[in-house]
């Protein structure tokens, strides 16, 4: 049987936390909201006259997305009109970006390769669809607090190669975005939405499938994985069929675990692109670009590397311990402190992880590290009476004991667990695993 290969790109769209909309003076809370469609104007609604003024700091934040994902920026760029009947946005088209999109060519690095940004563009989001009942009717109701929303679209090259893979760059995405403090991309209220654009091949060629499925409205990283797996057996039974997987579009039922068809996939040239006219073209300085990079945060693979060299701490916790910035700042003070102190911060940094050591408090500093001295602190113990111990321990396990001197290190493990339990008394564990090993051997 041929084996079959992932090749997956995706597209996050994401809400900005503007403090108005993208065209309009329209406050931008819609999940807030006490009614619907009272954060509406003549400009979201799509009403003649309505004239959309771009908002500048939503542009300002895309590009500081673009550049923190070493993205090449658009000096000149404009907004477009993307034709579609749209039941929820009352245009009949989204001002969206079609040619020149602000960023584009950037990078995001996972631990199964890198996947590369092929654009990052900004447009407005839609309002929103309520399917109710209403006296036994059933009725569809419509919300334009949410239409036209700055919502920006990040776009990648086909490069993802696992649903694992996918599951981590979407993590990654949603990590900077918070550190960019741009988008809360709350998941579970739409505030980040994910399509993965699915196709397999025969392991180890190397053109590209002449098909895709996309999967869209993915709500949970748990459900891109499964919406990929199970797309991928899917397409391999089809291809193994001899035929080959329509090219479309397809939801997700996170009740079943699989996905559904729901309508065959428009090219690009059907939505009829073109220039906003009530939109004027944008041209930047690179100085405006320079300013925009210069604000830009210490970015989280930036911090995992930097304490890497500055405190010895391992990437796996270096990694678990970034990923939320306000967080990360208070462990920094921690392990400044640990170093003061003599003690490791790698140590410190796998306590506070192993054993939940939570830096909720203000003042926690001091805190975290009495806690961290409290929950590591080990007993005097008298080495006679350990090495008696032992003794016995190994008495009582012969066959386990040379096993161990066969080769089976693990076992180590089993006993020291033992002595532990007989000592009754909390020994550090490099002090016991010495003891140990010099009389097992
Ligand atoms: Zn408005
Ligand atoms: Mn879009």
């Amino acid at each position: 049987m041929t084996k079959y290969e992932l090749v997956c790109g995706m597209e996050i769209h994401v809400e900005l936390k503007t403090l108005s909309k993208m065209f309009c003076a329209c406050k931008n809370d819609p999940f807030g909201a006490p009614k619907p469609n009272i954060y509406t104007c003549p400009v979201c609604l799509g009403l003649p006259g309505g004239l959309p003024v771009a908002n500048k700091k939503a542009i300002a934040w895309t590009i500081k997305l673009g550049l923190a994902l070493g993205c090449k920026i658009n000096l000149f760029s404009k907004f477009d009109r993307k034709n579609y009947f749209y039941p929820d946005l009352a245009k009949g088209y989204q001002i969206s970006q079609f040619d020149y999109p602000f960023c584009y060519d950037g990078k995001v690095e996972t631990s199964e390769g890198p996947v590369r940004i092929e654009r990052i563009h900004l447009e407005e989001d839609t309002g929103k669809l309520l399917h109710q009942e209403i006296n036994g009717k059933k009725v569809s109701l419509i919300d334009f607090n949410r239409s036209g929303v700055a919502l920006i679209e990040i776009v990648t090259k086909p490069d993802i190669i696992s649903a694992n893979q996918a599951k981590e760059y979407g993590r990654k995405i949603r990590q900077l975005l918070r550190y960019l403090d741009i988008a809360d991309a709350d998941m579970e209220r739409g505030g980040m939405r994910l399509e993965a654009n699915i196709s397999v091949r025969p392991e180890g060629l190397k053109s590209l499938p002449n098909y895709k499925v996309e999967v869209k409205n993915i709500n949970s990283f748990r459900f891109v994985e499964g919406a990929i797996e199970h797309e991928i057996k899917r397409h391999t039974e089809i291809l193994e069929s001899g035929s080959t997987p329509v090219q479309e579009t397809r939801g997700w039922n996170s009740q079943k675990n699989e996905t559904f068809s729901q309508r065959i996939k428009e090219s690009a040239e059907e939505y009829r692109y073109f220039p906003d006219p009530d939109l004027p073209p944008m041209q930047f300085t690179q100085q405006e670009i320079d300013e925009i990079g210069a604000s830009l945060p210490e970015l989280p693979d930036d911090k995992v590397e930097r304490w890497k060299k500055e405190y010895a701490i391992e990437v796996r916790f270096a990694e678990t311990l970034t990923q939320n910035k306000e967080k990360a700042d208070r462990y920094e003070e921690v392990f400044k402190l640990a170093t003061k102190n003599s003690l490791k911060p790698n140590e410190v940094a796998k306590a506070i992880i192993n054993k939940k050591i939570s830096v909720t408090q203000a003042d926690a500093t001091e805190r975290i590290l009495e806690k961290y001295q409290e929950l590591t602190k080990t007993d005097e113990v008298d080495e006679g009476k350990l090495a008696q111990i032992i003794d016995e321990i190994i008495k009582e396990n012969e066959e386990v004991a040379n096993r161990f001197r066969a080769g089976e290190e693990k076992l180590l493990g089993f006993f020291m667990g033992q002595v532990a339990r007989k000592l009754a008394q909390k020994i550090d564990p490099q002090l016991l695993k010495n003891a140990l090993e010099k009389q097992l051997k």
